[in-house]
């Protein structure tokens, strides 16, 4: 039985696609949830009561009207790749998936704005061909991924080795805002206001348009070089990704035996059991310093790929299909024990940290580590695959990761303040307050909004935070342009 008068709310939506069948919506409600052992429990059974695929921003209007008349909870979703249970309906009502709404508004030198639901990808791809540009960081999903789910649900990735995450100033330039009130309203954020839905699992505010920061497109070549030891494959992974001059968007390193257990592709190059591997993207004018790179330090170049080729017979995938969160995804697929964490090994001595806990945890814990620009330095992530035994013995590494200096940012929780990613969100929180009065929007996903004592747990770090906080809405923080009227209209 409905939870709530989902038959009203049909009703009042006609014209407007909708899926009620218990395949779709099962399908709907969920995402990567399942890369972690302890939400693959909690949220097997969360299940939409109706799905809505608006074609058009007046229809999401229109359904974010009708939910708040009759309280149904509203979570949106792009393409459902999160995979902390993010875009999973924990409270049931609507699905709102956002896809249908591709509209890119405009490309130009060093910016794009599109609909939420535009595929990163082809985003790129117009960009491209439109001024030579790209955008400056993606998913490893960007084959899938939407603007607005990265945005809402995204943190770094492929890119962020030279511009930083999504939080920090100038990657995202506006975003188009609806809120969850009797008549919407329609608001539009700029600069630093768009930390109010950044990272924000849609609970603030459902994005309808994102304004992005361009960069030049160079020819990427993906590279895969070997290593011996972990060590070595370490610092030279930091010492390349150190290097302004040689323009690059990825430096990941898998341990060994990541790739001979989990991605046979890259064993096969690598050519010798037990490679320690660093994958990197670099432009074509910075690689042929970077073979002499890898030539003084006596790694082993096993794999190099043009951007362009890999449609080839016998080509790999692109390298960051086996970087970021895809590294979990292959050794997932090869053996279904095995989890991962979320954390930041400290700077400067980011390499001795993860050098100590690969000698510590030998193979219960794998290390993979991604290397990125973190407030204006070069920080190391650590996204470990961990062979799963209890949840006890899951919180134990954790732990054993923090005392010995590292942040670490939880996937086991569909919080936003447990992830750790922050403490609570001054900022988020208040324009939450103002814009989703009954809490209506991704309920269950912030803390705060339901526990007014709640003030979070021990840890200051934001991840990518941008490098400052902001001031929260009604202080003299940014203020954001409204456009139409609504009950809340300031
Ligand atoms: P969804 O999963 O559909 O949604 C993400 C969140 O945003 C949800 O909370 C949803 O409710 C909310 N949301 C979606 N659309 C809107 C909207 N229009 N308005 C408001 N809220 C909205 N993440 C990274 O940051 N970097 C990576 O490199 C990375 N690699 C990944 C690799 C794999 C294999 C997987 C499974 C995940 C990875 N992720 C990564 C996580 C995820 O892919 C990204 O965050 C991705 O950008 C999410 O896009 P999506 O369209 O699938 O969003």
């Amino acid at each position: 039985m409905s939870r709530h008068d989902i038959a009203g709310l049909r009703s009042s939506l006609r014209g407007i696609p909708l899926l009620d069948d218990p395949a779709r919506l099962k399908n709907k409600s969920r995402d990567f949830y399942w890369y972690s052992p302890i939400l693959r429990d909690q949220l097997e059974d969360v299940r939409a009561e109706l799905v809505v695929l608006p074609e058009n921003e007046e229809q999401v209007i229109t359904v974010l009207a009708e939910c708040f008349a009759r309280g149904v909870p509203v979570t949106p979703r792009g393409a459902g790749t999160g995979n902390y249970g993010q875009a999973m309906p924990i409270e049931g009502g609507v699905v709102l998936d956002l896809s249908a709404l591709r509209a890119i508004r405009f490309i130009e030198r060093g910016r794009a704005r599109a609909q939420a639901g535009t595929r990163l990808l082809d985003l790129d791809a117009e960009a491209r061909s439109t001024c030579g540009q790209e955008q400056r960081m993606h998913p490893s999903t960007l084959r899938n991924a939407t603007l607005g789910g990265f945005v809402c649900g995204g943190s770094g990735g492929v890119g962020s080795v030279t511009w930083g995450g999504l939080r920090d100033r100038g990657n995202v330039l506006g975003a188009r805002v609806l809120t969850m009130e009797a008549t919407p309203r329609t608001l539009e954020l700029r600069a630093d206001a768009t930390q109010k839905v950044i990272h924000g699992y849609g609970t603030t505010g459902i994005v309808t348009e994102v304004e992005i920061a361009l960069a030049q497109a160079p020819q990427w070549i993906d590279a895969a070089v070997a290593f011996d030891a972990f060590e070595p494959a370490a610092a030279f992974a930091y010492s390349l990704a150190c290097q302004d001059a040689l323009l690059k968007k990825l430096v990941t390193v898998l341990a060994a035996p990541i790739a001979d257990s989990y991605i046979r592709p890259l064993s096969v190059r690598a050519g010798a059991p037990g490679a320690h591997l660093v994958l990197a993207m670099l432009a074509s004018e910075a690689y042929e310093p970077f073979e002499a790179m890898v030539r003084n330090v006596g790694g082993r170049l096993v794999h190099r790929q043009d951007d362009s080729s890999t449609d080839t017979p016998g080509a790999l995938l692109p390298i960051y299909e086996y970087a970021w969160n895809h590294t979990t995804l292959h050794a997932l697929k090869a053996d279904r024990s095995i989890t991962y964490h979320q954390t930041l090994h400290p700077a400067p001595d980011s390499v001795a940290s993860a050098v100590a806990l690969h000698r510590r945890f030998g193979d219960e814990v794998l290390q993979h580590l991604e290397f990125v620009r973190f407030d204006g330095t070069i920080a190391c992530y650590g996204l470990p695959l961990i062979r799963f035994t209890t949840p006890e013995r899951l919180r134990e590494i954790e732990v054993i990761y923090e005392t010995s200096g590292c942040s670490t940012f939880s996937p086991h929780t569909v919080t936003l303040e447990d992830g750790g990613m922050k403490r609570v969100d001054p900022l988020q929180l208040a324009f939450k307050r103002d814009n989703d009065p009954l809490g209506l929007l991704n309920p269950g996903k912030m803390r705060a909004f339901r526990e007014p004592g709640y003030a979070g747990g021990e840890r200051a770090l934001h991840l990518f935070s941008g490098g400052a906080t902001v001031a929260p809405s009604g202080s003299d923080g940014p203020k954001d342009a409204v456009h139409g009227t609504g009950a809340h209209a300031s």
